[in-house]
């Protein structure tokens, strides 16, 4: 929340400025379009971008680390389909990693969620619905998101997670609020693949394997057809670079 006092801060002392100014020297109109265009945009960018963090500090990768290790993460699942054929690929290269949970779906599958933790993956918070307004809802609507994932969460597993991970990487002040009630540690990544949107899984991967570097934090989806092939490919890849795949805790934790 700091960054954007101070970006607004900013904008309001220079809009006092032009209005001091004004009676002096002719100061065109424009002047006061172009002020308000950039503050829009800053937030509006702002707001998508977990790595400028600013509404709160979110941890996207750990630039710090010298090991060769990475933390691959899974958002919106538990899936029935597609989670059983993630958690074989990662039991067969020894990986571990963390799965971004939505409340619903660890409503419609506890027991996968249950699979998930005891192969040793970490279980993070994606929020109750997942829904695609979710970034204009109110600190009271983002807690109850919140809140409710944590208790699907401690229904089945006896323990509440201490990460959570907006969807769609989407903060806002409301959401900096929320967090600082839960105290939840905010997930974003630093590699995104956009492997639920191109088709092509080549280039999925492609995309994962040019960015790749010690301490990264990579966004895949355990709900699609192509995770299978993509993981199973990106694996293989990471084994033959002698990476380590660990959890988002462990990443966080390396100095
Ligand atoms: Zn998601």
């Amino acid at each position: 929340m700091l960054k954007f006092k101070f970006i607004l801060g900013t904008a309001f002392g220079i809009l006092g400025i032009l209005l001091i100014c004004e009676p002096f020297v002719y100061v065109s109109v424009w002047w006061y379009v172009l002020l308000f265009l950039a503050l829009f945009w800053v937030i509006l960018i702002g707001s998508f971008s977990m790595s400028w963090g600013l509404f709160l500090k979110a941890f996207t990768h750990n630039s710090s680390i010298k090991e060769k290790k990475i933390a691959i993460t899974f958002d919106d699942g538990p899936n029935d389909i597609f989670t059983p054929k993630v958690l074989q690929l990662l039991k067969d290269y020894n990986a571990k990693t963390t799965f971004f949970c939505v409340g619903k779906q660890i409503n419609k599958h506890p027991e996968l969620l249950k699979n998930i933790y005891a192969e040793g993956h970490v279980i993070g918070n994606h929020s109750s619905t997942h829904s695609t307004t979710i970034g204009f809802k109110s600190t009271e609507e983002w807690l109850d998101e919140i809140k409710k994932t944590d208790q699907a969460i401690f229904k089945v597993l006896n323990h509440k997670p201490d990460l959570f991970r907006p969807p769609y990487g989407v903060t806002t002040p409301h959401l900096a609020k929320a967090i600082k009630v839960t105290g939840h540690k905010v997930i974003g990544w630093n590699i995104r693949p956009y492997d639920m949107a191109i088709k092509n899984q080549k280039n999925v991967l492609n995309r994962i394997t040019k960015q790749i570097k010690p301490g990264a934090v990579i966004l895949l989806h355990d709900k699609h057809e192509r995770i299978e092939i993509v993981l199973e490919q990106l694996l293989q890849f990471l084994k033959k670079q002698d990476y380590q795949m660990v959890t988002i805790n462990e990443l966080m934790n390396e100095k």
